[in-house]
């Protein structure tokens, strides 16, 4: 069923996926359960939503236009092309021939566009290479408008578009992604109390995600690695199939932005605090989150493979509250009016409360089962001629794949 797609018509471009009503309501719960995490249940968060194109000025501030650049090298005899850093350049991995690739030159990886009618440099902007930016821009309307106590905290949850050298990987490196970041603003003096404290938010999450604690790991970056503003930078990696990759990062970037932002807007960017005189441009701690690797992640972490009857089964072992499809209603047999309008009545009532239930009559209850479990739902309900007698319904649950009776007010209040 369909979880994302390479659109069909023309072939999509390398790089951009689509995705399906499965992978849509999965991507959502993963933003969903994020913000909850970190905004709503928070006293000192606070969203915000800016714009995708920004005034080109900030990408200069921010050293985009300069340095947002990654090492291209070419092959002189298959003129394919590959980031240098990612690649052994002695021989090409496409055509195999050895000593092919010359000098890298710096590629910048931010998409241009044209704001408005006229095409020429004055007119020139850029499609968010991160969401971060945003929030630096709108800090001030926040300091202005809420005065929230420090520290607190910005999030957002957007696109970023990355004209990636070699997208790869299915959606572990695209040009269009997702994020989900925090700029979270904090006395200068107390950066390390805060960053510990995201660090623990960060295994969190990664436990709410489902994803097995052996396979998460802190990468310590090497000063000589670390972006030229960043103090101390962990990359979080996940041991994807494709091998232990970043999943997302967490930095400390000072007052860099903030202090670009007011030398180059001439905006103070100072933050009294309160009930004192004391001003500061405070500093900043960045967790900063790929909503496609935590995607391909919770799927990684859900295949499982096992064997039920002497049959071997692939289900998706996805917690409850990620699954896109929470109840799967069915009646034991379509052909009986009276099972279907209560299965009907049942359905009407699970999908008022969760949302995410679907509807199945189609083909025998073990191939139904087993189209459930290959999206991962937790549970599938099936009314039978018993219920019609007694108010309750087969329950059957993916990962045992055992079966119980409940009554449906229970069901309803479960
Ligand atoms: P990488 O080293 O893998 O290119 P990065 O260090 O440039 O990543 P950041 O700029 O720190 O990444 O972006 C924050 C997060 O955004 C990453 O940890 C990742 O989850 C996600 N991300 C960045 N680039 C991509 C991409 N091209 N495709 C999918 N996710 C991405």
């Amino acid at each position: 069923m369909a979880l994302y797609f390479r659109e069909v018509t023309y072939g999509g471009i390398a790089g951009f996926y689509d995705y399906g009503p499965l992978g849509v309501a999965l991507k959502r719960n993963i933003t969903n359960l994020w913000w909850q995490m970190f905004v709503n249940e928070r006293e000192d968060m606070f969203g915000i939503d800016a714009a995708i194109i920004m005034n080109p000025k900030v990408w200069k501030a921010s050293g985009h236009v300069d340095t947002f650049t990654d090492p291209l090298v070419e092959c002189a005899e298959c003129k394919s092309r590959f980031r240098a850093d990612k690649i052994d350049t002695s021989k090409c991995p496409n055509c195999g021939k050895a000593g092919t690739f010359g000098e890298a030159r710096q590629f910048n990886m931010m998409f241009k566009t044209n704001v408005g009618p006229v095409d020429d440099d004055s007119s020139v902007s850029y499609l968010r290479p991160e969401t971060a930016q945003g929030i630096f821009t709108n800090y001030k309307n926040v300091v202005d408008t809420l005065y929230p106590d420090l520290p607190f905290g910005l999030a957002q949850i957007g696109k970023a578009f990355r004209n990636e050298i070699s997208p790869r990987d299915f959606i572990f490196r695209v040009r269009e992604l997702e994020q989900m970041e925090i700029e979270y603003f904090v006395d200068p003096h107390k950066w390390e109390e805060a960053f510990e404290l995201w660090r623990q938010n960060v295994h969190a999450w990664c436990d709410a995600l489902g994803l097995d604690k052996n396979k998460v790991h802190e990468l310590e970056v090497e000063e000589a690695d670390r972006a030229h503003y960043s103090k101390r930078t962990i990359d979080f990696e996940y041991d994807f199939p494709i091998g232990r990759e970043e999943l997302l990062g967490l930095a400390y970037r000072t007052d860099f932005d903030l202090m670009n932002i007011q030398n180059n807007s001439g905006k103070g960017m100072e933050y009294t605090l309160k009930g004192s005189n004391e001003r500061f441009v405070p500093h900043v701690i960045e967790p900063s989150f790929g909503v496609e690797r935590a995607l391909m992640a919770v799927l990684a972490e859900a295949y499982t493979e096992d064997e039920v009857n002497g049959e071997k089964r692939v289900y998706l072992k996805l917690p409850e509250h990620l699954a896109p499809v929470r109840y799967c209603v069915s009646p034991l047999l379509k052909n009986k009016p009276e099972l279907v309008a209560k299965a009907r009545e049942v359905y009407a009532s699970l999908k008022k409360k969760h949302g995410n239930v679907m509807w199945d009559d189609n083909g025998n209850i073990g191939k139904r089962y087993r189209r459930q479990d290959e999206i991962g739902t937790p549970y599938c309900v099936v009314i039978d001629f018993d219920t019609l007698e007694d108010d309750t319904v087969t329950i059957r649950h993916r990962d045992t794949t055992e079966q119980s009776r409940l009554s449906i007010a229970d069901l309803l209040t479960k």
